[in-house]
């Protein structure tokens, strides 16, 4: 397929057409297999704490929810659950929580990295998903052992971004975020949510021109689930869970088919509006997934959105079942390796 122009990828987002979705789908897998190879691979995803500083107006996690217990995992649970990931041979971990910047929380990320490195002899890969950050903290933490970063931008439209955030957030400092990272040396994922209040398809192309523009080596993107106790969902009268669905498989196999060799996670949001919904998402050119490895008895507390899945299962049946439905829609798992993606190598080797 020649390069997507803006007007293509605008009738890609309004094409209903099973048939036709499938042939784009099934280019994007292609163009997967030829750019990041045929594999995918699982990140481990601990969700350590549902203490939060800010106040998004979509997330159930945000400030000002009293409707919910705060938990933070301890070190020893946090290392216990980086053990089980390595014994479980996946290749990397994901530690991910709600926003706080202050300097003991970023001593407890320090060491809890220095020990996840020491323990598995450096061979666990790190990535952060901890928000916005001093340039001195993402360098701390890049020294201790991450190498990945992943901040969503959530959306590529100003506007839209401050409509859905309280005045104190800004879209320019979560921009500035970005290039610190890109500059100390991560990988760097980003991404946004699809099928927001007030979102066009207009605003989802600009999105993917962001990724591009903006280099990014990895993408974690999927679709907006409302939250029942937020200011945004008191703002919507109609919500349809299908069309998010299928806007955000076509929005993974367009950013595949323009950006070509960077790694994209098939989101566990795809899953809650789909069972079949990750394994979907490999077939529309993702190369990720993040199984939940956070103990069963908190995930119920890290609710970004209404019907999480995978409540009640534990880590192991976890694996278990995504290895059975990756296997089922033909694709292999890259076990014991970071899977890191061949753009970040190419942009590195640009740098020097
Ligand atoms: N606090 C960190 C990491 C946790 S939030 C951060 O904000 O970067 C991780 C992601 O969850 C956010 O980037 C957002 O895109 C997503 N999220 C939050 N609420 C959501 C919702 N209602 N539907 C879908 N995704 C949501
Ligand atoms: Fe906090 Fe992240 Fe949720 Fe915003 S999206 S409220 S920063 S956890």
């Amino acid at each position: 397929m020649a390069e997507l122009t803006r007007k293509e990828m605008l009738g890609w987002l309004s094409e209903k057409d099973p048939q036709k979705l499938e042939e784009l789908f099934r280019e994007a897998r292609a163009c997967a297999i030829r750019h990041v190879g045929p594999k995918v691979y699982f990140r481990g995803l601990i969700e350590f704490s549902n203490f939060c500083s800010k106040d998004c107006y979509y997330c159930g996690i945000r400030k000002s929810n009293r409707n919910l217990e705060r938990f933070s995992l301890t070190e020893a649970e946090i290392l216990e659950c980086a053990k089980a990931a390595y014994e479980m041979d996946y290749g990397s971990i994901v530690l991910q929580s709600g926003e706080r910047q202050d300097g003991v929380y970023a001593g407890f990320i320090e060491d809890i990295l220095r020990k996840i490195k020491k323990m598995t002899s450096g061979k666990l890969g790190i990535t952060l998903s901890l928000g916005e950050q001093a340039p001195e903290t993402y360098e701390r933490w890049f020294e201790a052992g991450a190498h990945r970063y992943l901040l969503r931008i959530e959306t590529s439209s100003p506007a839209l971004y401050q409509r859905l955030h309280p005045a104190d957030h800004s879209f320019e400092t979560r921009k500035r975020c970005l290039e610190a990272l890109c500059r100390i040396g991560y990988q760097v994922g980003t991404g946004v949510m699809i099928g927001l209040p007030f979102q066009t398809h207009e605003d989802l192309v600009g999105d993917i021109f962001f990724f591009k523009d903006q280099d990014i080596d990895m993408i974690g993107m999927g679709p907006y689930i409302p939250h029942a106790d937020t200011p945004l969902k008191a703002q919507i009268s109609d919500y349809d869970p299908s069309e998010n669905f299928r806007l955000g498989l076509v929005m993974v196999a367009l950013t595949r088919i323009l950006l070509k060799d960077i790694n994209i996670a098939a989101a566990t949001a795809l899953q809650t509006l789909d069972v079949q919904g990750r394994e979907k998402g490999v077939l529309a050119g993702a190369n990720v997934i993040m199984p939940n490895i956070t103990p069963t008895d908190y995930r119920k507390l890290y609710r970004l959105y209404d019907n999480k899945p995978c409540l009640d299962e534990n880590a192991r049946q976890c694996k278990n079942c995504l290895e059975q439905r990756i296997r089922a829609a033909g694709a292999k798992i890259g076990y014991g390796e970071w899977g890191d993606a061949p753009h970040f190598m190419r942009r590195k080797s640009a740098a020097v």
